[in-house]
């Protein structure tokens, strides 16, 4: 049949343009390490290379460490606090506390939020440490995660650059957030001193590096879920926009390395290499910030749901797909609607209507969740996708759509992974922990440094449950320059409570 083996080698042309090849990666790898070498060496923002911020934490736990400490969180819509209390053999006590935050916090004055937030802990202190609040005498150090864009300047100072996510407080706006919120404390004459402000890359790599019993160096954290990051100790020679005076206190107390926040999502911003089709660039344009990001937008679970949405849209037009779904979807409404697998009462109404349902025509409607149950789909008639379109488009589906929104929906997360595997690679190459590093001109060299095995610390529900993502990112660090030998040796381990333990074990950085 002809027109099948057109549209056969049509849909073919289409997921050619997801392809990641061994030679791509290796060329990914080279050129992320430029990038980090050139974050590293600049302060000032740029598309040419990765933003590498110095987060002033330099105490990398090894499990002993022991004692209370406190972690704040707020990331966007929440405010979680915890207290962790390290027993000094990798485990750890937890109690946690979560509240949201009314809107009209994020929008008034410093004095409010902060206020709030203080009031939020002593709640919290009364509740799980009433000793503390009786005492006065004894402070507990407190981590701030905090989710904004940031001017850090040390361990515990950083000036807000611009708030995101809906948060719009002017008053706040080039003042240190850690001074204000340490006020608010200190006026309810709350026994906690913040002494960090960190983010929850970093938490990771610290939460991982405590509870791990394996010996094993951590040598990154990474989050793979909304978005995605990575952090990672460098050392401080290497830092060369640190300003030296802090590089020479840090040294003579006998530090040598600092954790770096790659925020390797603004990897290539200026698309020198990433593959770039015409869904990327939709999905870019359909975001708050067009042009930036762009590694993450092929990465993450924000993101891969909408760039299969983009597709089935764009075949469809294309004649591919989805050809048949109305009259599929009247006979569909013929069932009686007491079938408990198809829920047909949500279906739309729309007689006589030429259009798709609404769902798939509206902007990141289409989860990365859902991606991840086509992709285990292995019924014979692809039942499970079959539903998953039903419910999540309300559109019905031939056998044929079915098996071509599978491979579409391989085609674009498998390039996900492919091309997390970079970011991973480039950055164990560049610890040479495992006894290689690539240097700046790219050639791979020796580091006489011998560790056998490595952990990756990762967190996020992509990397966390999308079926194959792990295996596929394995795949592509045997394509990268650190070959099969040297990807055997990295241990991928799920690392939870990043802003929690992990947040709290940055506090072991302050020094008095
Ligand atoms: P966050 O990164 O916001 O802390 P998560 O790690 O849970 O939270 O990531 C949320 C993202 O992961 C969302 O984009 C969501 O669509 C996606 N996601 C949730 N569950 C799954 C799953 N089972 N498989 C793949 N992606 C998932």
């Amino acid at each position: 049949d002809i027109s099948e083996e057109v549209t056969r080698r049509t849909i073919e042309r289409t997921l050619d343009q997801f392809k990641i090849t061994p030679e791509n990666i290796r060329e990914g790898v080279l050129y992320f390490n430029k990038q980090m070498r050139d974050g590293l060496r600049n302060k000032s923002e740029s598309h040419d290379y990765m933003p590498m911020i110095p987060s002033f934490i330099t105490h990398i736990p090894d499990g002993s460490e022991t004692g209370l400490s406190l972690a704040g969180d707020l990331g966007g819509t929440n405010f979680r606090i915890c207290s962790v209390e390290l027993n000094g053999d990798h485990t750890f006590n937890l109690e946690q506390y979560k509240t949201k935050v009314e809107k009209a916090f994020m929008v008034g004055t410093s004095d409010e939020l902060f206020g709030h937030l203080a009031r939020q802990i002593k709640y919290f202190l009364s509740l799980h440490h009433s000793d503390y609040l009786k005492s006065n005498t004894e402070k507990i150090k407190m981590s701030f995660t905090f989710s904004f864009p940031l001017d850090q300047t040390s361990l515990n100072t950083g000036t807000l650059i611009r708030w995101t996510k809906g948060f719009n407080i002017e008053d706040a706006v080039g003042k240190d957030i850690a001074e204000l919120f340490q006020k608010a404390i200190d006026s309810l004459n709350l026994p906690v001193r913040i002494v960090a402000i960190t983010n929850d890359t970093v938490g990771t790599l610290l939460a991982n590096a405590y509870s791990s019993v394996s010996k094993k160096k951590t040598v990154l954290g990474a989050i793979f879920g909304t978005g995605t990051n990575g952090a990672y100790a460098e050392k401080l020679d290497n830092i060369a926009k640190l300003d030296s005076k802090t590089v020479e206190l840090l040294k003579s107390r006998g530090i040598d390395d600092m954790i770096i926040n790659t925020e390797w999502g603004s990897f290539d911003n200026c698309l020198k290499f990433l593959p770039t089709t015409i869904y990327d660039e939709i999905v870019d344009s359909e975001t708050s910030n067009p042009g930036v990001h762009v590694f993450e937008k092929r990465i993450s679970g924000m993101f891969l749901g909408e760039i299969v949405r983009l597709m089935m849209l764009d075949l469809h037009k294309r004649k591919l797909i989805l050809q048949n779904y109305e009259q599929i979807e009247a006979t569909l409404r013929s069932v009686p609607s007491s079938s408990n697998l198809l829920n047909l009462t949500n279906l739309p109404r729309r007689p006589n209507s030429k259009k798709l349902s609404h769902r798939i025509l509206t902007e990141w409607n289409f989860t990365t969740e859902n991606l991840s149950k086509i992709q285990i789909d292995d019924t014979k008639n692809l039942k499970v996708t079959e539903l998953v379109i039903q419910e999540s488009l309300h559109l019905a589906t031939t056998f044929e759509d079915r098996i071509i929104i599978k491979e579409v929906t391989t085609a674009v997360t498998t390039r996900a992974a492919l091309l997390s595997s970079i970011a991973i690679a480039a950055v164990v190459l560049k610890t040479g922990r495992l006894g290689v590093t690539l240097d700046e001109k790219g050639v791979l060299v020796d580091t006489h440094l011998k560790d056998d095995v490595v952990e990756v610390a990762v967190d996020g529900s992509v990397v966390e449950f999308y079926p194959g993502f792990q295996e596929n990112i394995y795949r592509g660090l045997r394509y990268s320059q650190l070959g099969e030998d040297f990807a055997k040796k990295i241990d991928i381990t799920i690392t939870k409570d990043g802003s929690g333990v992990g947040a709290a074990l940055c506090a072991g950085s302050y020094l008095e």
